[in-house]
């Protein structure tokens, strides 16, 4: 990991700053890194200063908070035109899960992807990381051995994150009639949670406070009651943050409702689930919003709850489905934090995306703006960790930033950074990252770290994992019939 720096200046055309509660824009401003604190954003700094380092036409501004950032290798692909899931490996056959589900990939497999999506989400100017991996290739839940060695790993690259294994007592099988329905193994999500509160306690503020953990429940609809109501009151007793998928899927919401007789948010307020820093990714499927005709008080339930969501717009429009709406949430005083939850981990793309579904869904461009969405993916991810010393750049916070550049030929025309960004802008653009008052990416590049080498690796993992298909798919189709290409290929 990088040295930290003397006291420095970092100068840029533009600095986002932070008074009386909002971010400001500086023009020319300046941001003073002592240690791993900020001690000045602004303009005029009459202090000594080691080095000044400048960053041109740039925007230096607080690094983002990504409250649902992906962890693991990305098989959004292998969804993305191959429907209906349930036949397309998506939901275990009953056969797959008689004969005992199998680990996809090796120990060392999953110790490298998190590095890797570690240094993706460095790429994007992610700074403050909950990492978010899909259990289908999983035998069951994650392992606390696989997070010892993602906290070395986020420790090593120097990105702050909050970890935790995720564990469940269900999962969704399919039977021959493709009928979905569930198979649970409550002592094992009960065994999941007791890893993970171990693992609090093993790594909970470790290196210098970069390490932190949480909870993580994977999802509403693969918890029993009896899962909730223990994981609440472990993240209230501990003092972490829990996170938990719910209100995510028409599915989700169905199924639940079938179960339990009750809503999801209803099944969370009566398991007494809530606590001070509770994050609900992805918060799409309340009574009345996106076709839910069912009668339930979500909305009352979520804003007196305090939890926050966490918004990932790209991940969800992907499969057609928009937040209704940002707009209303915002408005009810919902708190909302933003995710990336696929690949690329691009917060830019997620913002601009943000933006126009949540217009779209309003039928109003008035409806948000740009800078509703940068407050989210900063000050908004911060509220949901309860950390006022992330997600802006004032005095005494955690020198945690990212540099976007302004120069490039695809930016077009700017009045003003933010909403240029959001524009025409992507991660890509992002060319330093500071955590800490270290930086970790220096012109695009991580101390230690062979990006090609790394894309490769992870493409021959998925390669194996995507061949080992069939038997985990229902009716065992060849992979050829499972993922069929966009167009027919032919071979040479
Ligand atoms: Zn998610």
């Amino acid at each position: 990991m990088a040295e930290r720096l003397k006291r420095t200046a970092l100068t840029a055309a533009w600095v986002v700053g932070h008074e009386d509660g909002q971010h400001c824009l500086y023009r020319n401003g300046t941001v003073i890194v002592e240690g791993e604190k900020v001690l000045h954003a602004g303009h005029d700094f009459a202090g000594d200063v080691a080095e000044t380092i400048d960053f041109g036409e740039a925007l230096i501004g607080p690094g983002f908070i990504d409250l649902d950032a992906l962890a693991d290798l990305d098989t959004t692909v292998l969804g993305y035109d191959n429907h209906p899931p349930e036949l397309k490996g998506r939901v275990w056959p009953q056969s797959y899960m008689a004969a005992g589900p199998r680990e996809m990939y090796t120990p060392e497999e999953l110790a490298f992807q998190k590095r890797y999506a570690f240094t993706r989400l460095i790429h994007n100017g992610i700074t403050t990381a909950l990492p978010i991996a899909s259990l289908f290739y999983r035998a069951w839940g994650e392992k606390a051995e696989e997070f010892d060695a993602a906290a070395e790993a986020a420790a090593d690259l120097g990105l702050r994150v909050y970890l935790g294994p995720a564990y469940r007592s269900g999962n969704l099988v399919v039977n021959e009639d493709r009928q979905i329905g569930f198979h649970y193994d409550e002592p094992r999500g009960f065994a999941g949670l007791a890893e993970a509160e171990a693992f609090v306690a093993r790594h909970e503020n470790n290196h210098g406070g970069l390490i932190r953990t949480m909870l993580a429940p994977d999802r509403i609809e693969t918890s029993t009651p009896e899962l909730l109501r223990r994981s609440g009151a472990a993240a209230r007793d501990l003092g972490v943050p829990i996170r938990l998928h719910c209100c995510q899927s028409r599915l989700e919401y169905d199924l639940v409702l079938q179960q339990h007789g009750k809503s999801p948010l209803e099944l969370l307020r009566d398991t007494q689930f809530f606590a001070p820093s509770t994050i609900l990714p992805h918060g799409l499927f309340l009574s009345g919003l996106n076709g839910i005709t069912h009668a339930a008080p979500d909305l009352e339930i979520l804003t007196a709850s305090g939890s926050s969501l966490a918004h990932c717009p790209l991940v969800m429009a992907r499969s057609g489905k928009i937040m209704q709406s940002f707009a209303r949430f915002r408005d009810l005083g919902v708190p909302i934090g933003m995710g990336t939850d696929t690949h690329p981990a691009d917060m830019i793309q997620n913002m601009a995306l943000g933006v126009m579904t949540a217009r779209i869904a309003e039928g109003d461009p008035t409806a948000v703006r740009a800078a509703d969405f940068y407050d989210a993916a900063t000050l908004g991810g911060a509220a949901a960790l309860n950390r006022a010393d992330l997600g802006r750049l004032a005095p005494g916070s955690a020198a945690d930033l990212n540099v976007i550049r302004l120069d490039s030929p695809d930016i077009g025309q700017r009045i003003d950074p933010i909403q240029t960004i959001l524009l025409n802008g992507a991660g890509r653009d992002v060319s330093d990252v500071m955590i800490a008052g270290r930086f970790v990416m220096r012109d695009g590049v991580i101390p230690g770290v062979d990006d090609m080498a790394y894309h490769a690796k992870a493409q021959a993992q998925f390669d194996r994992m995507v061949a080992q298909y069939p038997d985990r798919t229902l009716f065992h189709p060849p992979v050829e019939e499972i993922f069929a290409c966009s167009y027919g290929i032919k071979d040479a």
